[in-house]
């Protein structure tokens, strides 16, 4: 019988060429260790009770600046840009994939307000994770399809009054502000759907729900650390000067192309998270008197699985470098949003199979890189979506399409 002592660790891996820098490879070991003694144990402890990111942790999150990696430096920042950004996201996704999600609920967002002071404030206040929150487009009708948002915006005097269903806003109670996207107005013929769309930004206290809005927690199966809300409104009151960025649904597309390469960096956390696990495993667990590490099938399994998150890496770094370097990337950020997602999931529901019964307990962790990696493939836009973007990239439709 192997012992504890003889167990193999999983290769980690550095940050390669020509992406290294010393200070990339130290910011990645931090949140490497971070990830390992901080959230871990963490998740271990509060994902089977669906609970929520500890205050606590926020606070030591926000001490080595994560909320704020690609706000400039002038404002509190860290002033890296999207590169970094995900190499820490793959690294937090690694030990919880909301822990990875909760930065990306600060980076600036919500701050893009007309008034050049308070935008100065909000982005201090973003960057010190003092200005967390949440973003609700979607709705009971409106999903795949944002350009059909029917939460209402109707102007009064200084004020928007604003009614409708929100659903899915992730993070909304806890949230020190919700990004809310809605119609302030019909298209007029011959517009694009979209046209009428604006944003709105809602301010509020943590753990609380203003007047007007009332939340109803989704009893999801996975993605805990997070509570996911269906939000009323119900003549929620926003002052007009909470309007941001220029326009509603140009303003969410620059949002999710971002979101996307950030979220092929969490599937590829997960995934890694499963490999790693199954390395381990894999000597651990004996069956006809070897450890079931020694069978071919299991190994050549390992060895695709682990390939393939190289792969889903590679790409990820290199459409993070892309917007770095300020390509326009709507097709790529797509492409690795569909192509590193659909990777996790299968790649984690490998990883269960390698566990054999015990992958379907709750008492190892791949059970959760699988519940979380399958969600990856639905939300920032299902793959099909991605699909579809790509595809409308690459092949014009015929005059009957
Ligand atoms: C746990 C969780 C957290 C979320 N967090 C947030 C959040 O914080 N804020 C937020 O605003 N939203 C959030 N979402 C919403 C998420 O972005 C949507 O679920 C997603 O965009 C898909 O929309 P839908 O669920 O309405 O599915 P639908 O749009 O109803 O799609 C159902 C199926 O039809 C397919 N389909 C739809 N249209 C087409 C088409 N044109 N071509 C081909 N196939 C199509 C889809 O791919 C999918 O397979 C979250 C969702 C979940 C599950």
């Amino acid at each position: 019988m192997i012992e504890q002592s003889e167990i193999q660790v999983p290769p980690v891996p550095v940050v390669p060429p020509p992406y290294h820098s010393p200070e990339r490879e130290e910011l990645q070991a931090t949140a490497r260790r971070f990830a390992a003694e901080e959230v871990l144990p963490v998740a271990n402890e509060l994902d089977p009770l669906k609970g929520e990111i500890p205050r606590s942790l926020l606070e030591k999150m926000a001490g080595h600046g994560w909320f704020g990696i690609t706000v400039d430096r002038e404002h509190g920042g860290l002033g890296l840009g999207a590169f970094e950004y995900c190499m820490v996201a793959e690294e937090l996704a690694r030990a919880w994939m909301s822990v990875a999600s909760i930065i990306a609920r600060a980076q600036g967002a919500g701050t893009d307000v007309a008034d050049p002071a308070r935008r100065a404030q909000l982005l201090r206040r973003s960057a010190a994770g003092e200005w967390i929150g949440a973003i609700a487009l979607s709705e009971p009708d409106a999903g795949s399809d944002l350009a059909g948002v029917a939460t209402r915006a109707v102007r009064d005097g200084d004020e928007f009054v604003v009614t409708g269903q929100k659903r899915w806003t992730g993070n909304a109670k806890a949230a020190d502000f919700i990004q809310v996207l809605v119609r302030t107005d019909d298209p007029e013929p011959g517009e694009k759907r979209s046209a009428g769309l604006a944003t709105l930004l809602v301010e509020k206290e943590r753990d609380t729900f203003p007047d007007g809005i009332t939340g109803t927690p989704i009893d999801k199966i996975g993605y805990h650390g997070f509570v996911t809300w269906d939000l009323e409104f119900d003549g929620l009151r926003v002052p007009a000067a909470n309007q941001v960025g220029t326009g509603g649904f140009a303003d969410a597309q620059k949002w999710l192309n971002i979101a996307r390469v950030h979220t092929a960096a969490r599937a590829v956390g997960l995934a890694r998270a499963a490999v790693e696990d199954c390395i381990v495993y894999l000597q651990r667990r004996h069956q006809f008197e070897h450890p079931i590490g020694d069978f071919q099938a299991v190994r050549f399994t390992l060895a695709d699985m682990a390939a393939r998150v190289e792969q889903a890496r590679a790409f990820y770094q290199h459409v993070a470098h892309l917007i770095d370097l300020g390509h326009p990337c709507e097709r790529e950020a797509a492409m690795v949003k569909l192509m590193a997602t659909e990777m996790a999931a299968e790649v984690t529901a490998d990883g269960i199979q390698l566990h054999g019964g015990n992958g379907y307990t709750t008492e190892h962790q791949v059970e959760r890189h699988w519940r979380d990696a399958r969600l990856t493939t639905i939300f920032e836009g299902t793959s099909e979506i991605q699909r579809k973007i790509v595809s409308d990239r690459l092949l014009p439709r015929s005059p009957l399409g």
